[in-house]
C-alpha cells in the first residue's frame, strides 16, 4: 500500500480537521480498498462542518463523498475490481431492497454515504462496498487528457445534475433555465444541452457565465436584476427563438436562499422546479401558485449507480467538460481549502489530492 494510509478527520463543528494514521484497512467479502486519486469538496461537507447538520456516523469522521481512485484490494466477492480505476457513487445503495429493485436507489434505506455513514474520501485510502462502483476506462481517459482525480466530480456534482435532468424529463425543444452555474450548475447546464434542451444560464458571477457560455443559448447576469426582470428577459428570448412560454424547466443550483427564491419566481405554467444540492435554507414555496400553474417541484438526492456510466460517457466523449470546473489542491491543505470554500473565495470546485496518489496544481 506504500506510505502509511492517513485520513483527515472532523472532531467537532469548525474544529481544525486532523490528520490521523489509519491502522487496519481490510475490505470485507463484498468490499474494496481504494487508493484515492481525488475527493471533491461539496457544499454538503461544509454543512456538516460549519452548520447544524449532523453526520449519521459519530465523530471523529473523515468527510468527503466525491471520490475517484484505484481499487488496490478486494474481498472474495469483489475480486473483479482489483486494479481498476473507479468512481465511487456519493450514495452507495444496498442493491437488494425494494427501492433498489425499482430503480429508486436515492431512497434506499440501507444506503451508505462516504463521509456521513462511513469514513469518507479526505484520505489516502477508503474501504467501500463494491456495489455501484463505476469503472473508468483508463486508456480512454488518458486520450482525453483528463486526470482520474478530475473525475471525482462525477461521483456527485455531475451525476446529481444528470439525475435531475433525467427526472425533469429534459428533451428536444425544452427551455431549461439553470440558476447558478458553478461547481454543480456548470454540469447541469451542459448535461441539459446534451439532452436537447435550450439552456439559459443565470449567475451573479460573470466568470462562471463565461465558462459555460459556449454551451448555453443565453447567459444572464442576475446582479442588480429582479426576478421579474429575469423572467421577462427569458420570455423575450423564448419568443425570439420560437420556444414555449410555458413548461420551462428550472434547475436551481445556486445553493443560496436568495438564489433559490429568485429561481422559484421563474416557474411558469406546466413548469418544473428542481433543486440540485443541499441547503439548510427555507425557501418560500407558494402552493397556490404551483396549483394554478400545474407545476411540479422536484428535490433531487444523489444519483442511482446505473446512471453513472451514461454520465461518465458524456465526460469521456467530450460533450460535458469537467476540468474547467475543478481546481486541485493537496489534501494537506484541507483546512485552508474548507475555509476558502466556506467564504466563497474559490473560483471552482476544489478536489483534494492525497500525497503520492496524483498531482495537484
Ligand atoms: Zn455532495
Ligand atoms: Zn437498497
Amino acid at each position: 500500500m506504500g506510505a502509511t494510509p492517513v485520513r483527515w478527520v472532523m472532531t467537532g463543528k469548525g474544529q481544525p480537521l486532523v490528520r490521523m494514521p489509519i491502522d487496519a484497512l481490510s475490505p470485507g467479502p463484498d468490499e474494496v480498498l481504494i487508493e484515492i486519486a481525488g475527493c471533491g469538496v461539496c457544499r454538503t461537507d461544509l454543512s456538516f462542518y460549519y452548520d447544524q447538520v449532523p453526520t449519521r456516523h459519530a465523530l471523529p469522521l473523515a468527510l468527503g463523498h466525491e471520490i475517484s481512485g484505484h481499487v488496490v484490494e478486494a474481498g472474495d466477492n469483489a475480486l473483479w475490481w482489483v486494479d481498476r480505476a473507479v468512481v465511487v457513487p456519493a450514495l452507495i445503495p444496498c442493491g437488494h431492497c425494494d427501492a433498489c429493485h425499482h430503480g429508486r436507489a436515492a431512497v434506499c434505506p440501507n444506503q451508505k454515504m462516504p463521509g456521513n455513514d462511513i469514513h469518507g474520501g479526505f484520505a489516502t485510502h477508503i474501504v467501500v462496498p463494491a456495489h455501484g462502483l463505476c469503472e473508468v476506462d483508463e486508456e480512454r481517459l488518458a486520450a482525453t487528457g483528463i486526470e482520474l482525480a478530475d473525475l471525482a466530480v462525477v461521483a456527485d456534482a455531475a451525476t446529481s445534475s444528470f439525475q435531475a435532468v433525467v427526472e425533469t424529463g429534459v428533451g428536444e425543444g425544452d427551455l431549461v433555465v439553470v440558476n447558478g452555474v458553478g461547481g454543480v450548475g456548470g454540469y447541469a447546464a451542459q448535461i441539459a444541452g446534451t439532452f436537447g434542451g435550450t439552456v439559459v444560464a443565470i449567475d451573479i458571477n460573470a466568470d462562471k457565465l463565461r465558462v459555460v457560455g459556449s454551451r448555453c443559448a443565453l447567459t444572464l447576469n442576475a446582479r442588480g436584476k429582479t426576478p421579474a426582470e429575469l423572467k421577462d428577459a427569458i420570455s423575450a428570448f423564448a419568443q425570439a427563438r420560437g420556444l414555449r412560454q410555458t413548461g420551462w424547466i428550472i434547475l436551481e443550483c445556486s445553493g443560496t436562499q436568495i438564489g433559490r427564491d429568485a429561481a422559484y419566481h421563474l416557474v411558469n405554467q406546466d413548469g418544473v422546479f428542481a433543486v440540485i444540492g443541499c441547503s439548510m435554507d427555507r425557501p418560500e414555496i407558494r402552493h397556490p401558485n404551483l396549483l394554478q400553474f400545474h407545476a411540479r417541484v422536484i428535490e433531487n438526492q444523489g444519483c442511482p449507480p446505473e446512471l453513472y456510466p451514461q454520465a461518465l460517457e458524456l465526460v469521456l466523449n467530450g460533450r460535458v467538460r469537467v476540468t474547467e470546473f475543478v481546481e486541485k489542491h493537496h489534501l494537506d491543505e484541507i483546512n485552508e481549502v474548507f475555509t476558502a470554500a466556506h467564504a466563497g473565495a474559490l473560483k471552482r470546485r476544489a478536489v483534494l489530492i492525497p500525497p503520492d496518489n496524483g498531482t495537484a496544481a
